[in-house]
């Protein structure tokens, strides 16, 4: 038996607010709504749901407000398993996205960052926590000066770092240095290195900056590169998909649980495509993550 993976996220926790209407208004214009759903996320969140669900011990670190939306994010991530001993509740409201999705499946969002822009840096217990894991997990929608700080943690210690660069925008220098594995989409990965219709390019290009990177490449797959080494092109597995929010998330928990527990790169790429894939055939976000037995079900 492979002994369990500690995983540790730093990141967001948010509360997607989601309207959804015949069309969006105008400016000045008021529209009637259909239906209005609360869903927990963002991506820190929903990254620690997914290490969770594939079988890691998996600890948070971030803040929610004190408001009703940071106690439901909570109990989510306690319910699938997430300690949550080291998430914070700060006077500042809970992180929200306000979502409007129309009929044809487009949407407009404004993200609030509310108490997730509160964590520029670490705590002791954060940083024991971050020492003691197998791997830490990182995305953008805290400031980046937070994530830093828990990557430099994570280098002191020997820990494998693994940064999903959401949302897109250009890095400080700095933290791509304390970078091991850097894992964006196609999108955040343009974003990085101004090419657009070339991974692979793309890839060689950050591997100026880091020593292994993923670009995930939506219903096409995922793309590994590391220097010194050839690329490994893992395909998708072809799935109707029916809701796409979280794939990204779902693929980094399940990579990083695999990777901590030591297994060769190409099977871990299988593996978290198998999560991913599973995922996107159901609605929600980490409402539609898979467990290990699925994966492994789904994997064989
Ligand atoms: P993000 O959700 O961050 O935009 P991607 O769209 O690249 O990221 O998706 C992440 C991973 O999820 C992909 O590498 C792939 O493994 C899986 N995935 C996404 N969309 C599909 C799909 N339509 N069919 C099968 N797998 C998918």
């Amino acid at each position: 038996m492979t002994p369990t993976p500690h995983i540790a996220v730093l990141g967001s926790a948010n509360m997607d607010l989601v309207a959804y209407v015949t069309r969006a208004p105008r400016r000045g214009e008021t529209v009637t709504g259909r239906e209005f759903r609360t869903i927990p996320g963002g991506k820190g969140a929903n990254q620690a749901v997914a290490a969770a669900r594939a079988g890691a011990t998996v600890s948070m670190i971030g803040a929610v407000g004190t408001d009703v939306f940071g106690a439901r994010l909570r109990s989510t991530l306690e319910h699938s398993g997430v300690d949550t001993d080291l998430l914070r509740t700060v006077e500042t409201p809970t992180g929200t996205a306000h979502i409007v999705v129309d009929d044809e499946g487009g949407n407009s969002i404004v993200v609030v960052p509310g108490a997730n822009g509160t964590v520029k840096g670490l705590t002791p217990g954060d940083e024991a926590l971050i020492a003691s894991a197998n791997a830490l997990l990182l995305q953008l929608e805290i400031p980046a000066k937070g994530a830093l700080a828990a990557a430099r943690a994570a280098r002191r210690h020997g820990v494998r770092t693994v940064l999903t660069p959401a949302p897109a925008q250009h890095l400080p220098d700095e933290l791509l240095a304390a970078t091991d594995l850097l894992l964006p989409n196609e999108h955040e990965a343009a974003t990085l290195t101004g090419i657009t219709d070339d991974p692979h390019a793309a890839a060689r290009s950050l591997l100026s900056q880091v020593p292994e990177v993923v670009i995930t490449l939506g219903s096409r797959g995922s793309l590994y590169a590391a220097r010194g080494a050839e690329p490994v092109m893992v395909p998708a597995p072809r799935v109707t998909a029916v809701d796409t929010t979280g794939a990204g998330d779902t693929f980094a928990g399940t990579l990083a649980v695999a990777l901590a527990e030591g297994r060769p790169v190409p099977d871990a790429l299988t593996w978290a495509s198998s999560a991913a894939a599973l995922s996107v055939q159901r609605p929600g976000a980490s409402a539609s993550m898979p467990y290990r037995k699925e994966i492994d079900a789904r994997a064989a």
